[in-house]
């Protein structure tokens, strides 16, 4: 069985340029199609119920949110010489839950994280690694991070 379309979740933390370059093989191997996502850890202010309309100032602000996470994404892709072809996508929201659901809703059957990043590294698994592991529907690599 071979892999179609892999996922490369990055936090920028030190170890993504060594999850990124595993997960660039691996796709070069499946000759699968490859997508890079940075999720912002955002949640929207408190009282922002779904009956309410966003006030142009929240999504002038989400948009900037974006545009960064967008711009720290292409720095990054440069850095690592990452394939021309690779799209690059940036959502708002609690990184395991994101990951998890673009994964679902793109087509993605692997996907691959650092066994840490910002978080937790004196656990065995960091929490985002752990939640994606326990909830994608699809396979996931743990790349291993010692330091
Ligand atoms: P953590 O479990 O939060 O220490 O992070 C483990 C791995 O999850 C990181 O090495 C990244 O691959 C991924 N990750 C964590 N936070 C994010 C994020 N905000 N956006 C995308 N991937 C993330």
């Amino acid at each position: 069985m071979s892999y179609r379309h892999v996922l490369i979740a990055v936090d920028f933390s030190s170890a993504s340029e060594h999850v990124a370059r595993r997960a660039i093989g691996i796709s070069r191997r499946n000759s699968a199609v490859l997508s890079l996502l940075h999720v912002v850890d955002y949640l929207p202010p408190l009282g922002f119920a779904d009956d309410l309309l966003p006030t142009p100032a929240l999504l002038v602000n989400e948009k900037e949110l974006i545009g960064h996470g967008m711009a720290s994404l292409e720095t990054f892709a440069r850095k690592i010489d990452l394939p021309a072809d690779t799209a690059r996508h940036v959502r708002l929201g609690a990184p395991h839950q994101e990951i998890v659901e673009f994964a679902r809703t793109q087509g993605v059957d692997l996907i691959v994280l650092g066994s840490h990043g910002r978080h937790g590294l004196g656990r065995l698994l960091g929490s985002t690694a752990n939640s994606v592991l326990n909830h994608a529907a699809c396979d996931v690599l743990a790349v291993r991070i010692t330091a």
